[in-house]
């Protein structure tokens, strides 16, 4: 019989939930909203944030307790992160890039020395990761990857380049995504490790200077014959291109949390601009034309919020199992296909959001004192971070293709 698994979900946050995220969100209100805006002129986030996001539990919110962490559900740590990016983007993604992309691998796939040494420091906000998995080369196509790890007697020699690399100027440690090749130049396949950044023979560019983002620093690394030992590799010599796709699947549902977080921004600021802000003797809120952006702001904030918050429930039910059940459409639940869905919708949503929010502010929409100007250009990552918005297409495509009619 066919389970009618997520109209199963119970939309109600349970208390223990919904004290979690009030407590979550006042910190934020507190402690990060009110520096966005200096942090992203300032192009800096200090670095005393990440303790105090630690402090809160947010840092270790997906990873177990016995390494520091708060063995939240997707749902906890997908309510925290929308919380997050509803107060400062740059934060969300350098806290993410360093929890999430790199502490998460390790995780997940880490030896329980690995995870010993790197996950409690991280946790606790002390020292900052990264993801390098882009190359000038190589960005949707990660197979085209060049950068090599040469395996030797008593470890591997790293050579080659990384770019756009989210925290690459100040990161402690990186998980480097390399291509392993034997003595005798076979090719074993893509492969991850844990690189020290004091490593002799690596450098690193300057921040790049972005449209949005800014305070979160994205930079290039480069390996000039840098000697890696043993136990740098992470979960096995060729398992690099499946972890890197595990990790692409959660980042997708952190960036879709992102994205209905800067919606959530959106419309508190929409909201209240429009009722304040009066043209011909009335509220604009009162002109229809803005009445209508106002709905649609909020129907596509609340579209995504729900399938969003439905893609949390399945990854707590099923991301172990691989998915063997089947929705209430009848489709076995495909938990890549559905991240895939949830980040094309709500990056897109918050694209046309931001623009909405910037509208209805008219031209102090523009200007940098009202926040809308840095969500606007905070948000348009969520459609090429993660995979762009095409590669989502095309993940979703494939899943539609496998369905029968
Ligand atoms: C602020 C920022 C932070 C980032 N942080 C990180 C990080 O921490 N770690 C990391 O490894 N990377 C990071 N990236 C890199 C990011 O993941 C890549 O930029 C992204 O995957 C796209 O790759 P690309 O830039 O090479 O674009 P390309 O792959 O060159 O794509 C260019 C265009 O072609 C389209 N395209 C490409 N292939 C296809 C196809 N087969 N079918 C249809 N369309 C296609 C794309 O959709 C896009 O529109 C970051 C990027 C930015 C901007």
């Amino acid at each position: 019989m066919q389970t009618l698994e997520s109209l199963a979900m119970d939309l109600e946050l349970s208390a223990e939930d919904a004290a979690f995220a009030d407590s979550f969100r006042s910190f934020c209100h507190k402690e990060i909203a009110p520096i966005a805006d200096e942090i992203d002129e300032r192009q800096e986030i200090p670095r005393e944030l990440y303790n105090k996001l630690a402090r809160v539990g947010y840092l270790g919110l997906l990873f177990e307790p016995r390494y520091g962490g708060q063995g939240a559900t997707y749902v906890q740590a997908t309510l925290a992160q929308i919380i997050l990016a509803e107060s400062c983007g740059s934060t969300f993604f350098s806290a993410g890039a360093s929890a999430g992309l790199f502490g998460g691998p390790i995780g997940v796939h880490g030896t329980d020395a690995q995870r010993q040494q790197f996950l409690p420091p991280l946790l606790r906000g002390e020292i900052i990761g990264a993801l390098a998995v882009t190359e000038p080369g190589a960005g949707s196509d990660v197979s085209a990857l060049r950068t090599t790890a040469a395996q030797t007697r008593d470890g591997f020699v790293l050579n080659g380049q990384k770019t756009y690399i989210t925290n690459a100027p100040i990161c402690d440690y990186a998980l480097v995504l390399a291509r392993v090749r034997t003595g005798d130049g076979k090719d074993r396949g893509l492969t991850h490790f844990i690189v020290d950044m004091q490593t002799p023979g690596i450098s690193r560019g300057k921040a790049m200077r972005k449209m949005g983002l800014r305070a979160s620093p994205t930079g290039e690394i480069f390996f000039e014959d840098v000697q890696l030992p043993a136990d740098s590799l992470l979960g096995g010599i060729g398992r690099g291109f499946r972890i890197t796709m595990e990790a692409f699947n959660k980042e997708r549902l952190a960036l879709a949390a992102y994205s209905v977080g800067v919606m959530a921004a959106c419309l508190t600021d929409a909201r209240r601009y429009s009722r304040e802000r009066k043209s011909f003797g009335r509220p604009i809120s009162k002109h229809q034309s803005v009445a209508y952006m106002l709905a649609d702001m909020v129907t596509r904030y609340e579209a995504s919020y729900m399938l969003l918050m439905e893609t949390a429930w399945l990854f707590d039910r099923h991301l172990e199992s691989g998915g063997r059940r089947k929705l209430h459409n009848g489709h076995p639940i495909d938990l890549t296909a559905r991240a895939a869905e949830v980040k094309l919708m709500a990056s897109t949503f918050a694209r046309e959001v931001t623009n909405m929010a910037v509208q209805i502010h008219g031209g102090a929409g523009y200007m940098e004192e009202y926040r809308v100007a840095r969500l606007y250009r905070d948000i348009k990552i969520a459609e090429i971070g993660g995979g762009t918005s095409e590669i989502q297409k095309q993940i979703i495509a494939r899943a539609e293709a496998r369905r029968v009619t």
